[in-house]
């Protein structure tokens, strides 16, 4: 029997970074995701016959870093594209402003399509829960050369024994968040409104244009809920559904309700707060993510991966 290879669990894009720096260094290296296709929370799903992204909405990349490079390439390739810098700010009883940022790149395929391009040709194995990382390092009974955990803190705690989980990770909080895919026959808000921040509503923080982002012009909105709100919902999502509908027609003054609505829970959507440090790694087990290299996004769970991946090379 060959040894086992060196073991990522999580196929995220900070699992996907960090097992990319492992094969590209030589080192045999697979990726074990629970997901039926990696991504997680860069998640795209196909809905009324056409992709949608349910998790994060953009990714952003500071000018210069590295991550910008890869950026660059992906749309180079035609795989990302830069989408807007402005978007709306509305109250819950409609529009008010505009605010001005960085650079939004979105996927015409959906954000999955990045992390998809960034598993080529790596050993991935979808579909499959790990139950148990410790002491070995072992995966699920399975001696490892090591073993990586990129995935929210709370979903890394359940793999680890309290003795390893003391060592790398401490105690924080994460926050829930739903995402409420809303569409219509036709297109009922502004063609220059992107996105907006809906500030001041219980329910409802942010609406993505998906038409708009990905490209095609789809009526179809994406409405990401506030933590407390998705908390008292996380057991029947569904019923987030209604309120949630409101709230948007409410901030973009559209007055017919939509169509077709679809809710997609994410009990550990962000970390209350990231930590600064890139990752930890004790003992041939290594934890990154976006609970590392704050602040929390896609460029940090990159990052993160990325940082963490160097460090085994060097291990
Ligand atoms: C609603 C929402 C909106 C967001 N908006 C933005 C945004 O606009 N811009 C931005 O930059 N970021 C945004 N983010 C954050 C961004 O999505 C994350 O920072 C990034 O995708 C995290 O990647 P990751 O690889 O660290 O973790 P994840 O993507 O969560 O990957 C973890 C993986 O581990 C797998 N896994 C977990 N447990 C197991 C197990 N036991 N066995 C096997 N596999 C397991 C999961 O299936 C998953 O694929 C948003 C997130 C959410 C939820």
């Amino acid at each position: 029997m060959p040894p086992s290879p060196t073991t990522v669990v999580g196929g995220g894009i900070a699992g996907t970074a960090c097992a990319s720096v492992l094969a590209e260094a030589g080192l045999p290296v697979r990726v074990l995701d629970r997901g039926r296709r990696p991504g997680g929370r860069m998640a795209s799903r196909t809905l009324h016959d056409r992709t949608v992204d349910l998790g994060a909405s953009y990714l952003t990349a500071e000018e210069g870093s590295p991550f910008a490079a890869v950026v660059g390439d992906w749309v180079a390739r035609g795989l990302a594209r830069p989408w807007t810098d402005t978007f709306a700010v509305a109250g819950p009883d409609g529009l008010r402003s505009t605010t001005t940022g960085p650079i939004r790149y979105a996927a015409p395929g959906g954000l999955r399509s990045l992390v998809a391009d960034l598993a080529t040709g790596l050993d991935v194995e979808s579909g499959r829960t790990v139950a148990a990382v410790g002491a070995g390092p072992r995966v699920d009974d399975e001696d490892v050369p090591a073993a990586v955990l990129a995935m929210p803190d709370p979903q890394a705690r359940r793999l680890l024994d309290a003795d390893t989980a003391g060592r790398l990770l401490d105690d924080r909080p994460w926050e829930p968040s739903l995402a409420v895919v809303l569409g219509w026959p036709e297109r009922r808000w502004p063609a220059d409104l992107h996105g907006a921040f809906v500030h001041d509503d219980p329910a409802v923080s942010w609406v993505a244009d998906d038409g708009d982002r990905r490209g095609d012009g789809a009526p179809v909105l994406v409405a990401h809920t506030t933590a407390e709100f998705a908390a008292a919902h996380l057991a029947d999502p569904d019923a987030a559904a209604g309120p949630v509908a409101a709230a948007v027609g409410r901030a973009l003054r559209i007055d017919v309700p939509p169509a077709w609505t679809t809710v997609h829970r994410w009990t550990y959507a962000r970390p209350a707060e990231a930590r600064s440090e890139p990752f930890a790694l004790a003992d041939g087990i290594g934890v990154c993510g976006d609970g590392w290299s704050a602040p929390s996004r896609v460029q940090a769970a990159w990052t993160s991966g990325t940082a963490l991946g160097r460090a085994l090379l060097t291990a």
